[in-house]
């Protein structure tokens, strides 16, 4: 796996002792909280882990890495000038274009300066006398800030490989959320690749036009549309440029954090419809790509039936494109309902099937029994690889938090604190920890959205929180254990009523043995979670105590 620090550095600050804040991570929520926080008057200092900004775009530059919301939904919204200025070129930019605009905030908004890379933060402890953070990182940097603000990204901490014998293989093996930097050739390589998520429904077709032979080995076939990219058409562009702020408002106000289309037969129950309208609003969906198709109708995630329609639409075309009938047949999802795991995006995925040099192996039904010097060996066959792409997911959502020891009053840990579960008032904070912010964190919608809007609506909820504490000379603030309870039984009984936990997905925790099975995100919808946010702000901080 590729070493960090082994990677060219971009210019970094040199930390400082004191300050008001600290941020962790620099991806799209660390550097737009740090330019927030600065031009509020506050001193702050952020660690980032890799040696670049960007995150999430900067981990993961696998083949074919790109985003599944419209790349000109999938950007800020907070600054006009930078919303006309940049120019995306394709409908969904690629991981090097999104990384080239991070840098481009980075350094529009000189950020920079207060950004220490390749530093990594281990611990955090809450000191109840100073009413401050001590934080320490990998480098042995100690700083002391009033507010711990923890930008570290839901799908950061990538879900390595444990397969007994990794470390006897001879090829070169990779995880793709710790890409190199300088590429991987494939060509005339016998490549396996193991898992059929998100990013391996990405890098599946782009390896197979590399590589000699390709091997996916899947253990659950996922629901997958088309994303028709194409380059962006400028008088498109033109056109969103012009309109932007009232986009950006409806993508604020809506479900998901991108405007959708609504039509007639949208806000109707599938089973309240004929066959025929029903194949129609899908058919039009599948034609314009992307998520669209899981909000054909209005009960596609609550009701088991109207989900079937919509999942058998979608198997049905799986079988039109892939020619071997029993190959189709694997590709289909039958163990769960369209949309309760994260739907997919592809750009010709399931006609990779239909090439010479790709073989699917069913690994649910013989399941990987260990790596080889040579490959792989499953509880049934033997497979001759020369090289390994781990597509395997992420510790999602409290990996990132859980790998550092965080330590809030009375000495307790986050990890303690959450053992059955993240708790959360908002997704924002958590009781015992006091100024310790959660950004996108377990109980707001977070991953049930365009992360960008998510992301933009916390860091200005938090900057103004700071705002308001320092206008009524307050230092501490934290969420009440009541109001806290509330929000998580809230957070957890509408989710239940939804189909989600019937997946075993990393919403629930699933891919970690081990991790409490709850459906972690607030599944209320962008608009409305704002809305309770703001009021919750305009009533002084309901459910929060303050104190000087
Ligand atoms: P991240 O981008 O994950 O940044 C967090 C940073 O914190 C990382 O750089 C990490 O190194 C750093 N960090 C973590 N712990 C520490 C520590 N202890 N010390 C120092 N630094 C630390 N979302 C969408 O809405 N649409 C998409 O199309 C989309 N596509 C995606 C594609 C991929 C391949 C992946 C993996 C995710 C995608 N996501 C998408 C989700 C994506 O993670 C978010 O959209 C967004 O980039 C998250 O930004 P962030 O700043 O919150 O977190
Ligand atoms: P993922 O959705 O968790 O998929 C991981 C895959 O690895 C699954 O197919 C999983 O199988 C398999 N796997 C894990 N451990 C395995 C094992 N021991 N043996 C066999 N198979 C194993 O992870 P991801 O694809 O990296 O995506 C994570 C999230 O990142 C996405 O859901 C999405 O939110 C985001 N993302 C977005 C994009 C995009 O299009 N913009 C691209 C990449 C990622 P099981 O399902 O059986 O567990």
């Amino acid at each position: 796996m590729s070493d960090v620090r082994q990677q060219p550095m971009d210019t970094d600050a040199q930390p400082v002792g004191t300050v008001d804040a600290v941020v962790v991570g620099a991806g799209f929520a660390g550097l737009y909280m740090l330019h927030r926080l600065r031009e509020r008057g506050l001193s702050v200092q952020v660690y980032e882990a890799g040696s670049g900004v960007g995150g999430t775009w900067y981990w993961n530059r696998y083949p074919g890495a790109r985003c599944d919301i419209e790349s000109m939904d999938y950007s800020y919204s907070f600054s006009p000038e930078l919303e006309q200025e940049w120019e995306w070129t394709e409908r969904y930019s690629s991981q090097p274009e999104i990384l080239r605009y991070l840098h481009h905030v980075a350094d529009r908004f000189d950020l920079r300066r207060n950004i220490t890379l390749a530093t990594r933060v281990t611990s955090a402890v809450f000191d109840e006398m100073t009413n401050r953070w001590a934080i320490e990182t990998d480098r042995g940097d100690v700083v002391s800030a009033t507010y711990l603000i923890m930008a570290t990204g839901c799908l950061s901490v990538p879900n390595r490989p444990t397969f007994k014998g990794l470390d006897s293989f001879t090829g070169p093996w990779y995880h793709t959320g710790a890409w190199p930097h300088d590429g991987v050739d494939f060509t005339g390589q016998r490549v396996g690749v193991i898992g059929t998520g998100s990013t391996a429904i990405q890098a599946i077709p782009r390896i197979a036009t590399q590589a000699a032979h390709l091997v996916v080995f899947q253990r659950t076939p996922n629901f997958s549309m088309p994303a028709w990219n194409g380059p962006l058409d400028p008088a498109f562009q033109r056109q969103r440029k012009a309109t932007y702020r009232e986009h950006r408002r409806q993508a604020r106000e809506s479900a998901i954090g991108v405007p959708v289309e609504v039509t007639a037969l949208s806000t109707m129950s599938a089973l309240a419809v004929s066959p025929e309208e029903r194949q129609r609003e899908m058919e039009s969906r599948w034609t314009y790509g992307g998520f669209r198709l899981v909000g054909s109708f209005n009960d596609v995630l609550i009701n088991k039936q109207a989900n079937e329609t919509v999942a058998e639409f979608v198997r049905q075309k799986i079988r039109a494109i892939v020619h071997d009938a029993d190959v189709a047949d694997l590709l289909c999802p039958k163990d769960h309902p369209i949309g309760t795991k994260r739907p997919c995006v592809d750009i010709a995925y399931f006609q990779t099937y239909n090439r010479d040099n790709v073989t699917l192996v069913n690994v649910r039904h013989a399941p990987i029994a260990e790596i080889t010097p040579t490959g792989l060996r499953t509880q049934d066959a033997a497979y001759d690889l020369d090289s390994i792409v781990f597509a395997t997911g992420f510790d999602a959502m409290t990996g990132a938090l859980f790998n550092m020891d965080i330590r809030g009053r009375g000495g307790k840990t986050l990890k303690e604190a959450w053992a059955e579960g993240p708790r959360t008032y908002l997704g924002l904070m958590t009781a015992g920890f006091p100024n310790m912010f959660t950004m996108t964190g377990p109980g707001s919608p977070s991953v049930l959205s365009n992360m960008v809007v998510s992301i933009e609506q916390h860091v200005d909820w938090i900057a103004d929180c700071l705002q308001y504490l320092r206008a009524h000379d307050l230092r501490c603030i934290e969420p009440t254990v009541a109001a806290q309870d509330l929000w998580v039984g809230h957070v957890n009984e509408i989710g239940n009523d939804t189909l989600y936990p019937e997946a075993n997905s990393w919403y629930v925790g699933a891919n970690i043995p081990g991790k409490p099975r709850v459906f972690m995100p607030y599944v209320g919808g962008v608009g409305t979670y704002r809305k309770t946010c703001d009021e919750v702000a305009a009533n002084g901080y309901q459910g929060f105590t303050q104190s000087p």
